[in-house]
């Protein structure tokens, strides 16, 4: 395979601290020689363990870049023992726009691997991280929140692996992030995406929902910048104690989970997240707007669960993720 056409300026094996670019030539209509410029830090000392921290994955959700470009100008050197590597806003195209998907390519980051050195540029981006950065990593954590179109429970999550040990590291730094609530987490559709890349590579890898709706709170940004330093003392990377507060662990059992809206209109919730509700009763009411007079729809529960994730904002269409539930579980 040729290689990648992305170049780093700064040098991943040199100890210090390194603020520089991942740089990917995009030739276009306002630059003509032009570039993709996107932010790395790289804070190396001696031997130790190898991060790799991420958000902007998905260009709207913001709790993680939220924490990453704060991490990246306060971590010093001599804080590390090991390596971070931090890129606030992996599908920088998108983070730019504030858009889910590129602007470029309409690229979907995590629907793009393992990605192509002569694709899109998204592909291309997906390439660099498959062949070059996920390599150099031990620990991987990538951040996410809903969205402009979903909201969700503050979570730290991992995935159920075939290789048991490896899921059992993922779930202890699930615990050491030290969210509100910790997820073990089913994927509607697993194929392309990072965390699957990452698993298949053997490396730990963990990721969040903290929020969403297209912004972040005060909480769910601090929760972001407390948990990523967790990750860091779990992983021996900083020293210093981890500050947890308790966590409630929830299960996505099956995929009775998934609520999806089969009709449009305007979505009345009748319950919020974190509430609970009974298999076959009424999560969200979908009124027809067309014209009053109409009863509206009513979404219903498939298990017993709480509401982990609603649709954002007030109008719904038919296909869109109505509600995700989640089970409370003792671990
Ligand atoms: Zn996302």
């Amino acid at each position: 395979m040729r290689p990648s056409p992305i170049s780093a300026t700064v040098d991943f094996e040199a100890n210090g601290v390194q603020h520089g670019f991942l740089r990917l030539p995009y030739s276009r209509d306002d630059s003509a020689w032009g570039s993709v410029m996107i932010p790395v830090t790289v804070v190396k000392n001696g031997e130790g363990p190898t991060a790799l921290l991420t958000g902007g994955n998905h260009g709207d959700e913001y709790e993680g870049p939220i924490a990453l470009f704060d991490l990246a100008r306060k971590l010093d050197a001599s804080d590390v023992e090991g390596r971070v590597i931090i890129v606030p806003a992996m599908n920088y195209p998108a983070f730019q726009a504030q858009t889910r998907t590129s602007p470029i390519d309409k690229g979907n980051m995590n629907r793009s691997f393992p990605g192509r050195p002569d694709g899109t540029v998204t592909e291309k981006i997906a390439d660099y991280f498959q062949r070059v950065l996920l390599p150099l990593a031990d620990i991987v954590l990538d951040f996410h929140s809903g969205g402009k179109t979903l909201d969700f429970l503050p979570f730290c999550a991992a995935h159920i692996l075939p290789d048991k040990a490896q899921e059992a590291k993922a779930f202890d730094f699930v615990r050491a992030f030290g969210a509100p609530y910790s997820m073990k987490m089913l994927e509607i559709d697993a194929v392309g995406m990072y965390d699957t890349a990452a698993e298949e590579m053997g490396k730990i890898f963990i990721t969040t929902e903290l929020g969403g709706g297209g912004s972040a709170t005060a909480r769910t940004a601090s929760v972001a910048k407390r948990g990523v330093a967790n990750v860091l003392r779990h992983a021996g990377i900083l020293k210093g104690e981890i500050e947890a507060e308790p966590t409630k662990w929830l299960d996505m059992p099956s995929e009775d989970c998934f609520a999806f809206a089969e009709d449009g209109g305007l979505v009345e919730f009748l319950i919020d997240l974190g509430g609970a509700v009974d298999r076959g009763a009424a999560i969200a009411l979908i009124y027809p707007i067309g014209r009053t007079g109409v009863e509206p729809i009513e979404v219903r529960a498939k298990m017993d669960g709480v509401l982990v994730a609603r649709h954002n904002p007030g109008l719904i269409k038919s296909g869109d993720c109505c509600a995700v539930l989640g089970v409370e579980v003792q671990i």
